[in-house]
Parts: C-alpha cells; sequence; structure tokens
C-alpha cells in the first residue's frame, strides 16, 4: 500500500474521498456544522498535499438522504445534505480557496479541476445524490466512478467510514488509477495501523467490552474476539438476550427472542476458549423508557414485570473496573445503557473514566466509533485514550477479518 508520505503531490491533482458526514443543524436557513471531528480529522491530509504544491478534488457523502439519489434529476437532492455549507469551514480552516460544483459528474466539474491553481481545492456536492454512487448493480455505476476518475491525477481515499461500502467514490474510481497513483490518506492509515495494535500482537491481558442495543449487530466480532481476548465485558442492552437464554426474568428489557440461542452457544463457546465473560450483575431498571421514569437498581435475573434494564448497576460497575484497571490492551464498542439519558448514562461514563485511568497507567486503548466514540467525546477524554476511530461500521467489520473494498481498491 502507497502511504501519503511516500507521494510528492507537486502540480498534481488529486482526487481525494474523504468522510465529510457531519452533523449539521439548521438555523435561519444557514447551516451549522455542530461537530467537526471528522473534518477535522482529515485536514492532516489535505494540508500534506496542499503544502507539497498540489491541488485537490474532494468527494465526500453526507447523511443518508432518503431516497438516495432518486430525484428527478441526478446529482440533485435536499439543502439539507448539501456539502456546500462545508465550504466556509474549508476556507478558514484550509486558508485557501475552495471551489464547489453541484454536479460531480458533469464536465463543469472537468473544467472546474483544470482551473485549479496550485494550493487550491474544489469540492464537489455529495455524491450519494447519485444513484450511481452507491449502486453498484446499476450499468452506469462504473461510468460514474470513470467520470469521476476524470478529476484527477492521483487518487487518495481517506474514508475509513465508509471504507466497508464498495461505492464509486470509495472503491471502483481506484480502478481508474495506477497502482502508483492509488494513495492511503493518514486517517485510513491510522485506522488500519490502530485496528492492527488489537488485532496483531497486543499485550495481555487483553480485554474487549461490548455494549449497545443488538448482539445481532455484532455477534461476528465478538465470535471473531473470542480467539483474541482474555475478558469479554458485555453490557448494554444486549446484555439481556444472554440472561433470558439462561432462564433469568428480564421484565420489559430489550431482548432478540430470535438469538437466545446464539447468545447460549456463545457462553459456551467463550468457556470452551477459556475466555472470561463478564455479564453486568445488575441494573438501574425503569418503568418506562424516559429520562425521568421510576427507577430501581436490581439483580439481572430477577427484573420485575413492568421494568426495563437501561445501565448497569453498582455491582456492575465495580466488577468491569477491576477487570479494566488490569488489562494492558482495551478495545471498547458500544455503551453500558442509554447513555443518551443523564439518568441512565452513568455506567458508560464510569466505564469511560477507567478506559482512561488504564490508559495513563500504560495501557493501550481503542474505542470504536459511533456511539462509544461520542461517549467518549461527551467526557471531554477523546484525547486521553490511546485512539478514537472515526468508522464505527467499518472498523466492526475489519475486526471481524472481513475485506474492506475501500482498501482492498488501493492494495490491489
Ligand atoms: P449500538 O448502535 O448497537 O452501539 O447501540 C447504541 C444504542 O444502544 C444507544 O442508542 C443506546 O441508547 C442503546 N442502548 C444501550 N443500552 C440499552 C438498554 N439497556 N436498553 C435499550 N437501549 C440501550
Amino acid at each position: 500500500m502507497l502511504y501519503l508520505d511516500n507521494y510528492s503531490f507537486a502540480d498534481k491533482t488529486a482526487l481525494v474521498r474523504v468522510d465529510f458526514n457531519v452533523p449539521l443543524k439548521e438555523n435561519n436557513g444557514s447551516f451549522e456544522i455542530t461537530d467537526d471531528t471528522r473534518l477535522k480529522a482529515a485536514l492532516p491530509t489535505l494540508k500534506k498535499i496542499l503544502s507539497d504544491g498540489g491541488k485537490i478534488v474532494l468527494m465526500s457523502h453526507l447523511g443518508r438522504p432518503k431516497n438516495e439519489g432518486e430525484y428527478e434529476q441526478e446529482g440533485k437532492g435536499e439543502n439539507k445534505f448539501s456539502l456546500r455549507h462545508i465550504v466556509g469551514y474549508l476556507k478558514e480552516h484550509l486558508n485557501t480557496e475552495v471551489k464547489f460544483v453541484e454536479d460531480a459528474g458533469s464536465n463543469e466539474a472537468v473544467e472546474a479541476s483544470k482551473e485549479l491553481e496550485k494550493g487550491e481545492v474544489l469540492l464537489l456536492e455529495n455524491v450519494r445524490f447519485y444513484k450511481a454512487e452507491t449502486k453498484t448493480n446499476q450499468e452506469n455505476h462504473t461510468d460514474f466512478a470513470k467520470k469521476l476518475a476524470r478529476l484527477g491525477d492521483v487518487y487518495v481515499n481517506d474514508a475509513f467510514g465508509t471504507a466497508h461500502r464498495k461505492h464509486a467514490s470509495t472503491a471502483t474510481v481506484a480502478d481508474f488509477f495506477d497502482k502508483e497513483n492509488r494513495v492511503c490518506g493518514y486517517v485510513m492509515q491510522k485506522e488500519l495501523e490502530n485496528a492492527q495494535k488489537v488485532l496483531g500482537n497486543p499485550e495481555r491481558p487483553f480485554v474487549a467490552i461490548m455494549g449497545g442495543a443488538k448482539i445481532s449487530d455484532k455477534i461476528m466480532v465478538i465470535e471473531k474476539l473470542l480467539d483474541k481476548v482474555d475478558s469479554l465485558i458485555i453490557g448494554g442492552g444486549m446484555a439481556y438476550t444472554f440472561f433470558k437464554a439462561e432462564g433469568g426474568n428480564i421484565g420489559s428489557s430489550l431482548v432478540e427472542e430470535d438469538k437466545l440461542s446464539l447468545a447460549s452457544e456463545l457462553l459456551k463457546k467463550a468457556e470452551a476458549k477459556n475466555v472470561k465473560i463478564h455479564l453486568p450483575k445488575d441494573s438501574i431498571a425503569a418503568d418506562k423508557f424516559d429520562n425521568n421514569a421510576t427507577t430501581k437498581e436490581v439483580n439481572n435475573k430477577e427484573i420485575p414485570d413492568g421494568f426495563m434494564g437501561l445501565d448497569i448497576g453498582k455491582e456492575a460497575q465495580e466488577e468491569f473496573s477491576n477487570v479494566l484497571k488490569n488489562a494492558k490492551t482495551i478495545m471498547w464498542n458500544g455503551p453500558m445503557g442509554v447513555f443518551e439519558m443523564s439518568n441512565f448514562a452513568k455506567g458508560t461514563q464510569k466505564i469511560g473514566e477507567v478506559v482512561v485511568e488504564a490508559t495513563q497507567n500504560g495501557a493501550y486503548s481503542l474505542i470504536g466509533g459511533g456511539d462509544s466514540a461520542a461517549a467518549i467525546n461527551q467526557m471531554n477524554a477523546g484525547d486521553k485514550v490511546s485512539y478514537v476511530s472515526t468508522g464505527g461500521g467499518a472498523l466492526l467489520e475489519y475486526l471481524e477479518g472481513k475485506e474492506l473494498p475501500g482498501v482492498v481498491a488501493l492494495e490491489k
């Protein structure tokens, strides 16, 4: 794989796929960026290209346009998903001219890319306004990728968050560049290096913490982790399926009825592999899914009818903390409870604090993207752990051992 530091962009136009999928908030007709983590993460890659004396054509998606690409006119989408709202931010942070074209597949885009001066940037409109971006089975998918490829001499992929998608801008476009002109950006490089730290030869004990709503989303990665970790902590909504599978009463807690036998099998597999599984012994249970609900501390095998577990309890916090304090490698994906509600965020916060403490004591800690990244950032502790991944789904697939099309496209 060719990395950014091994490439000189002088006099080249780099077609760069970034992940600018940032949250926007409308305010009197204009849109404000409410979290610039992903934009900030991409800046070093962009600055390196510009300081080499290169030019940049940027492409990204933003949000999930409802009927992705299915607008009357290809390339036209809703204003709330427009990348136009990012132009000001880029101008300010790159300190250069940032041009914008609405139709990424048009001749106008080709002209605009040719007219770029050294050190300038051209941002393309949301690539997901095109059906051809995401629908690989469509005839015009390859055509669209080819049209995008006209816009640069070298392709850089720095969008780890979408590397698990075989889209035109993330993978197919790379087919139109020679291997010497397909480059891995800094974000992508860092993500892969950090994932390798837990996949390769992690220092032991290696403890993984899995949380969040459903086991079904994470089953593959849990199975894979059983071959790697010494202990696996399971919290969040997914824990209750395990208690039900073991014959407990879980009240109205979240459960995946069709995954009960799978949950029992996982526990057996863990035992066979000598992996210690830690399930939360107790919960904070609520009589409704509401921050102001009436709550009770309950044993997870005896949750009263009408109550649902929405956070791990004190005993679980203590047990999990003790396991984490001895860890030398930690991977955390998914919250311990409904952390979006302050009354059910304590378990997740406690885990965050202990992961920070373990890191200060020399452990390596990788925070999987999505909600666990949001939780650690909410605590302003993003810089107190070893690495916060920007890609939730992509990281999970990589940890599962799947090939990521966006990475393969740079390697092949
Ligand atoms: P995931 O995307 O699978 O990581 O799940 C994250 C979501 O799981 C968050 O929105 C949490 O609010 C939710 N969650 C965590 N614990 C629970 C729980 N005990 N009951 C219901 N939802 C939960």
